[in-house]
């Protein structure tokens, strides 16, 4: 597979950023023992946004996670859910964090420990109502031509044409008396 040249990355900030940006955050939510899912997701948008990480990347310094750190917790989330270790090391974490794509398996492991999607990851992309990727291009049959399609089709309800009008019950002489 050859690697697509890919646009020059914006600098990224030093982590500490990123950490000021969560202890900040903590702090105005009371700094909350257990922080909740979706006040995590918040932080590591900002980090993605304010230092210019990778989106896995973003997450894990929102969690507060080293590297060794996230793939200690991914392997403890596979014990317990009995999914079976994944054989991931912190080499294969910092290749994803530097844009090698996780396989499926990995993805799907990388989603549920973050508790979010593949496209808040980095993964994947959501073509969804962003109105900005020409949809409206893409021709589609209009209702209408579907209704004058269906006009040329044999009117259904004739008697002559209509399979339930043809259909006559079994007669109970005939056939199979015929074969003995
Ligand atoms: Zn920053």
């Amino acid at each position: 597979m050859t690697k697509r040249a890919s646009p020059p990355r914006p600098r990224t900030h030093d982590p500490r950023c990123a950490e000021r940006i969560r202890v900040l955050k903590l702090a105005e939510a009371g700094d909350p023992p257990r922080p909740p899912a979706e006040l995590l997701h918040t932080i590591s948008a900002e980090i993605k946004t304010h230092c210019a990480h990778a989106p896995l990347k973003a997450y894990r310094l929102a969690y507060g996670w080293t590297v060794t750190g996230a793939v200690r917790a991914l392997h403890a989330m596979c014990d317990e859910h009995g999914l079976g270790r994944s054989g991931l090391t912190k080499r294969s974490w910092l290749d994803w964090e530097a844009g090698n794509r996780p396989s499926r398996y990995n993805q799907d492991l990388l989603c549920r420990l973050f508790g979010t999607g593949p496209v808040q990851l980095g993964f994947a992309r959501d073509y969804g109502d962003h109105g900005h990727h020409g949809t409206a291009e893409i021709a589609v049959p209009s209702p209408r031509a579907a209704l004058a399609s269906r006009d040329t089709l044999p009117a259904a309800g004739r008697p002559e044409e209509s399979p339930a009008a043809v259909w006559e019950p079994p007669q109970p002489h005939g056939s199979l008396a015929e074969g003995f």
